[in-house]
């Protein structure tokens, strides 16, 4: 996401890098730059305009003539316009003081709302709510549906307008107002404390649509109405948010398909140009791939300086803590690392999701992505089936793996001889490690992480 922002963004600062004081001129070039990159970002112009004057008066006054380092001292100043444009703080839904929550979704047919809809009530599964989806999307054929299938996944019951709806005749047919009205009664009759109700789209702005938004948030009075736009729209979005914000108003904005290549700018300037705050990205069609927007941690990431902290929720929640304290113990015990454990940490690490999007999160990765675009998540399934091939025995006790023992398991796991070689070459290594760090060592060639 957001990636030629930032690699233009990153190459601006490298210019600056090593000046011991920064003269106008090269404030000026500096903003400059950084105003092209935000506007072939498709970042909106007034937004732009507003960025670009700020910057410009902060790197000219004295926090960075006395600073240390003037150029850090600007990427700094960038970084906090950036925060400040996404919306500030991190916004968490507002639960009503006497459930249910009603969270009403709104937005543009194919924006993602039906797909939202599942990441949510997921998330709010898991975070101990019991939510109640309703599929008042009457208009898209099938969104009944897809939200069925999505409430399937999540776990979650679904309130339909006619429960097992067969034809898309009937669904169209139906009164989404009342459909909406009476999900929220049964939400509050079987005692759920979410309601998320998802709600048509038209492939553009109509007045019917808007209508019929405003209606089911009058007949509903919603405690959050997110507003779901595809960052990959370019330009039309800030109109879109716009028409959005005056016909139906909405309380928070949720970006998605993050995960996608396209410039992003546009959907960067909706927090701005409507004054309501980002509040969740969607990064992929999985019901997992959805985050918590935190504008400091998008920044951090698009100006490359990573984002450990989300990489850290993810890894506390992919963790089974019972493995975790089961490596602890044999560190302290100073047990041998065995490919047991390699592979039981490959598989905790795969809970973690996808390596590409981990790895992206990672200070520096913007001037990797090459690399990373290349990484095969498939990787992680050969380690597990070379592993899997070698006998209770062998994985206790590499050692004994000796020529006709490999050729043996790379048959069996569809791989070459060559991956098994390098994967126990890399168990080695590993296992080395293990065993620094067990003597107190600290981590080789980083001197920073005494043990
Ligand atoms: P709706 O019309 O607003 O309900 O949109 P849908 O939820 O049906 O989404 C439209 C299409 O976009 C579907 O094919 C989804 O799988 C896809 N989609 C939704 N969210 C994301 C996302 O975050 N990333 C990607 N890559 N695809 C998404």
């Amino acid at each position: 996401m957001f990636n030629s922002l930032s690699d233009r963004l990153t190459s601006t600062f490298k210019n600056l890098r090593g000046k011991g004081r920064l003269s106008e001129a090269d404030v000026d070039a500096t903003v400059r730059e950084i105003r092209r990159a935000l506007l072939d970002a498709d970042v909106a112009v007034p937004v732009v305009r507003e960025f670009a004057a700020h910057v410009k008066e902060r790197a000219l006054g004295e926090e960075v003539s006395a600073a240390l380092n003037p150029a850090q001292q600007v990427v700094k100043i960038v970084n906090d316009e950036l925060v400040r444009i996404l919306g500030g703080e991190t916004r968490r839904i507002r639960l009503a003081k006497t459930p249910p929550t009603v969270i009403m979704l709104a937005g543009l047919q194919g924006a993602g709302k039906t797909t939202l809809a599942g990441k949510l009530a997921k998330w709010l599964k898991g975070q101990g709510h019991s939510p109640l989806l309703v599929a008042a999307d009457l208009q898209r054929p099938n969104a009944v549906t897809q939200l069925q299938v999505n409430g399937q996944r999540a776990g979650v019951p679904v309130f339909a307008p006619h429960p097992g709806v067969q034809s898309e005749f009937e669904a169209a047919t139906g009164d989404p107002v009342a459909v909406a009205r009476d999900g929220v009664a049964e939400a509050r009759q079987k005692l759920h404390d979410v309601v998320i109700v998802d709600t048509a789209g038209r492939l553009g702005i109509d007045a019917e649509m808007m209508q019929q938004a405003a209606d089911i948030r009058a007949a509903v009075n919603p405690d959050e109405v997110l507003f779901v736009i595809d960052a990959m729209i370019g330009q039309d979005a800030v109109n879109t948010a716009q028409a959005f914000h005056e016909g139906v108003d909405f309380t928070g904005v949720v970006l998605s398909k993050l995960d996608g290549d396209a410039r992003g700018g546009a959907a960067l300037s909706v927090a701005s140009v409507t004054g309501k705050p980002v509040m969740f990205a969607s990064t992929g069609e999985g019901l997992d791939d959805f985050e918590i927007f935190h504008p400091d941690r998008m920044a951090n990431r698009i100006l490359d300086m990573g984002d450990i902290l989300t990489l850290i929720e993810q890894a506390e929640k992919a963790w089974d803590k019972d493995e975790a304290a089961r490596m602890a113990k044999k560190f302290v015990d100073q047990e041998d690392f065995t490919l047991e454990d390699f592979l039981a940490q490959m598989q905790q690490i795969r809970n973690m999701g996808s390596m590409k999007k981990l790895l992206m999160m990672m200070p520096g990765a913007a001037g990797m992505r090459e690399q990373l675009e290349n990484f095969d998540e498939r990787e992680i399934d050969r380690v597990e089936a070379i592993v899997r091939s070698m006998t209770p025995h062998e994985r206790l006790a590499p050692k004994i793996i000796n020529g006709s023992r490999r050729a043996r398991i790379a048959r069996g796991s569809g791989v070459q001889v060559s991956e098994v070689n390098a994967l126990l070459e890399r168990f080695g290594q590993a296992q080395k490690m293990m065993k620094k760090l067990a003597q107190g060592g600290g981590i080789p060639g980083m001197p920073g992480l005494a043990g």
